[in-house]
């Protein structure tokens, strides 16, 4: 139901956790956030609220790139294993996601007849096992192949161990915002998650995909065609 991300100098934790709250108002089930820690990728979820979830926190997590999701449940119950981000089996990639992957369950069954261990109902557990299986060279044409494969709608935000300074996201038919700072990028399914922080966004269109650094970011499409979007200033009280 919402999404966040922060990629840049600071602790990435504080800023996701303020911007999963700031969501609070579309309602959601459960939440998570997936950090690029100097120790690897950790993810931690948890039923209810997000002071449920800071509840789960160890006191020390950072890291300089992170992605945080509060979830709205269509494919599986509320609970701890179905909560974003999901993983692929190695750990090294974590996605969250907004919207219906329509062939979700064809691709499961692939999975699985391939030997992936699925760990949670949702349909979006095969976007994490699909990018985690490329090998192309970057993190962006890993996306670009994982959503070759899927029907549905989508925003989502995608970390990976290999690409540590880097989040890519993409959007077809869910919102997804970029937040431009000072040497730091801010993602967000809505401006509310934003504001605190900057008032200088990019709003991707349906088809869209984007790469954030700290030092800033590029639009595209699946066809790695540039679009150039520039930031726009918006006018919202923090
Ligand atoms: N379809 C996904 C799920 O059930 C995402 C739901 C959402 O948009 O929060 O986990």
């Amino acid at each position: 139901c919402g999404i966040v991300g922060y990629v840049g100098g600071a602790n990435a934790v504080p800023v996701l956790l303020e911007g999963l709250t700031r969501l609070e108002y579309r309602g959601y089930d459960s939440a998570g956030v997936g950090v690029l820690t100097a120790n690897g990728p950790k993810v931690f979820r948890a039923v209810g609220r997000v002071r449920d979830l800071e509840q789960v926190l160890p006191k020390r997590l950072t890291g300089k790139a992170g992605i945080g999701h509060t979830r709205w449940a269509t494919h599986g119950p509320a609970t701890e294993a179905n909560a974003h981000p999901h993983a692929s089996a190695d750990g090294r990639t974590l996605v969250v996601h907004n919207g219906i992957i329509d062939n979700s369950a064809t691709l499961r069954a692939r999975l699985a007849a391939d030997g992936v261990t699925l760990t949670s109902d949702t349909d979006t557990e095969v976007l994490a096992h699909l990018v985690g299986a490329s090998t192309a060279a970057t993190l962006e044409e890993r996306v670009i192949e994982a959503l070759a494969q899927i029907t549905g709608t989508y925003a989502i935000a995608v970390v990976d161990a290999d690409f540590p300074g880097t989040i890519v996201v993409a959007r077809q038919g869910s919102p997804l915002i970029l937040g431009v700072g000072e040497r730091e990028m801010f993602i967000g399914s809505d401006a509310a998650a934003l504001v605190r922080h900057t008032s200088s966004v990019v709003h991707l269109d349906d088809g869209e995909l984007a790469t954030v650094t700290a030092t800033g970011f590029r639009t595209f499409t699946a066809d790695q065609a540039d679009t150039g979007k520039q930031p726009e200033q918006i006018d919202l009280v923090a």
